[in-house]
């Protein structure tokens, strides 16, 4: 098993009901070390460029006006094999289908307002990172 890192952003619907540091309790109690985090507004043109990979997909729209809506966290975290802790400890996409202690089961309002988002493998975490953060604000 190898460190890893992986992108995080806590969304609107979390940061609006006061939930930032919840949820960062609930990824360090998970072994994640929050390594970066800024907290910012994305544009309608990061947000179409962050989700590029769905701009086919028919909620796709309504996901740029939601990750437009209020602020967002994004966030680096660091520790073994990041990007599967990290996919665990949020939960299915899906609230509804979320296992009990995940993120999403706790903390989502619906399948698209579902509280956080995480890279779902190490190459995507790569690009991921490097569309919000330089290196020299990543400190491990
Ligand atoms: P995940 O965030 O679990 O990796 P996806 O990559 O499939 O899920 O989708 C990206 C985001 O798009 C989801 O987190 C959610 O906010 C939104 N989304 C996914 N599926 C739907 C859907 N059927 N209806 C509305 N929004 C959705
Ligand atoms: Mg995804």
């Amino acid at each position: 098993m190898a460190i890893e890192r992986t992108l995080s952003i806590i969304k609107p619907d979390a940061t609006r009901r006061n939930l930032t540091g919840k949820i960062n309790a609930m990824l360090e109690g998970a072994g994640l070390r929050i390594v970066a985090q800024k907290r910012l507004r994305l544009t309608r043109a990061q947000a179409e460029g962050f989700y590029d990979v769905h701009a086919e997909r028919p909620f796709f729209n309504d996901l740029c006006t939601f990750m437009t809506s209020g602020p967002v966290v994004v966030q680096v975290l660091e520790g073994e094999s990041a990007v599967a802790k990290n996919r665990e400890v949020m939960g299915a996409t899906n609230p509804a289908d979320a296992a009990e202690g995940t993120i999403r089961k706790e903390c989502a309002e619906s399948i698209e307002a579902n509280s956080v988002h995480g890279s779902d493998s190490s190459e995507n975490a790569a690009k991921e990172i490097a569309f919000f953060f330089a290196e020299e604000e990543i400190v491990g």
